[in-house]
């Protein structure tokens, strides 16, 4: 089953939980609008190359659509359609005034240069400028890309609209209008899911063995804060391998020498796979680099306890039903990597305001949001026995169902 498919399997058996018709889930079972585009990128050899990109809108009913834009050669138009689907449940979940929406480019950025990268992000805004801005659709970073694409691509939207628009993106520099604690806010949110997690199962985070797969913008900064939270972080990967230490690792090396895609482990000889990685022993396992690890497979291997989910689409749902039968607490990605996406409104906020907060009120006000959305989902979960992603997705499609039907849509 591919990604949208079972997006869909669970939209529909949510809907269904909280009484809605046929009609509700034929909305939202598939984005309201897809644009594809081809751009063409002068490259640096002089050659011209035409890539293709997507950007989809999930639904608008609640707000304008809010998701991030990435760049991986594995884009397809399904894929950026359930990461679309799971961006409108994500706003619900945090409960933001926006619908879902996401981009991708299929390209590789590890084998283009700056300029290339420039020209390609460039290209892509010409191509979608129509139907994004800061009231319609509000880009960000997703995976391989950061805060300098998101800088070019604010830079040209500038320049079409001719006014300044930092509210048409998010994750941005801070010397663009970028907010404090955007770069590691998905990071910390994942921290706070596993901290009311472990909270939950009576688990000391001091001491825990916590493995971290995936070391891009998510997974290093969470390794660092388990870290410091005195957990002992045993395991972590790059697409290339896996290290392995069950005293922990040396997480502020690994930092130290990770390159900007996240690829640290090429520097050493005693790797693992990621296959190996993902059974170790462990209490706290974290998937936090691409879709589809933990699958029917390999997840009646699974060690940890709690699998708190920091990447999009990690776990399949066959292996979802395993893990929840093996009695393993599973913290489902549309909970637990909202903190990115939380941030990313209120760096909107802030540009809409001209009015900017303090590192500490950004944290305190993303704590207090990922606390509630927590206890929501958790207790949804449990009073009706069921999984926290069918909780999960219960309280993410509810605003927005509630506001098509408000708008006569359905
Ligand atoms: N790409 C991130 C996500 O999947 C962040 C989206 C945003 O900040 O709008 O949640």
């Amino acid at each position: 089953m591919n990604l949208l498919h079972s997006t869909q399997t669970v939209i529909k058996e949510a809907l269904e939980k909280l009484g809605y018709q046929e009609a509700m889930y034929e909305l939202l079972k598939e984005p309201l609008r897809v644009l594809t585009v081809r751009i063409p990128v002068r490259m640096d050899n002089g050659e011209v190359k035409v890539f293709t990109g997507y950007r989809s809108q999930h639904n608008d009913a609640v707000g304008p659509a809010k998701g991030g834009i990435r760049f991986h050669p594995e884009v397809t138009e399904d894929e950026v359609k359930a990461l679309s689907i799971w961006m409108s449940l994500k706003a619900g979940i945090v409960d933001l005034p926006y619908g879902g929406g996401k981009g991708g480019i299929i390209c590789d950025p590890r084998e283009m240069s700056f300029r290339e990268l420039e020209r390609l992000s460039r290209g892509y805004v010409r191509a979608i400028s129509q139907i994004v801005g800061p009231t319609k659709d509000i880009p960000a970073p997703d995976v391989f890309t950061n805060s300098q694409i998101m800088a070019w691509m604010m830079d040209e939207y500038s320049r079409i609209r001719e006014f300044d628009s930092p509210g048409f993106i998010t994750g941005k520099p801070i010397a663009l209008g970028g907010s404090h604690g955007r770069e590691t806010a998905t990071a910390k949110g994942v921290t706070i899911c596993i901290r009311e997690a472990a909270k939950r199962r009576g688990i000391q985070l001091e001491g825990a063995r916590v493995v971290v797969q995936g070391f891009g913008n998510a997974g290093s900064y969470l390794s660092k804060f388990m870290h410091d939270a005195g957990a002992k972080v045993v395991g972590i990967s790059d697409a290339y391998g896996a290290l392995y230490d069950p005293n922990g690792l040396d997480i502020d090396y690994l930092l130290d020498r990770r390159d900007s895609f996240g690829t640290v482990t090429k520097l050493f000889n005693n790797t693992i796979s990621n296959k190996e990685l993902l059974e170790l022993e462990c209490d706290i396992l974290v998937p936090a680099a691409i879709e589809n690890q933990i699958t029917a497979e390999n997840a009646h291997n699974i060690k940890a306890q709690i699998v708190v989910e920091a990447a999009n689409g990690p776990t399949t749902l066959e292996a979802t039903k395993i893990l929840t039968e093996r009695g393993i607490l599973l913290v489902p990605d549309v909970l637990a990597s909202s903190g990115g996406v939380t941030v990313s409104y209120f760096e909107w906020v802030q540009n809409n305001q001209g009015y900017y907060w303090s590192e500490e009120e950004v944290i305190d006000k993303l704590e207090k949001v990922l606390v509630k959305a927590f206890e929501n989902v958790y207790s949804l979960a449990q009073t009706r026995r069921i999984d926290m992603r069918l909780a999960a997705y219960m309280v993410g499609v509810r605003k927005m169902a509630e506001a098509s039907r408000f708008r006569g849509w359905v």
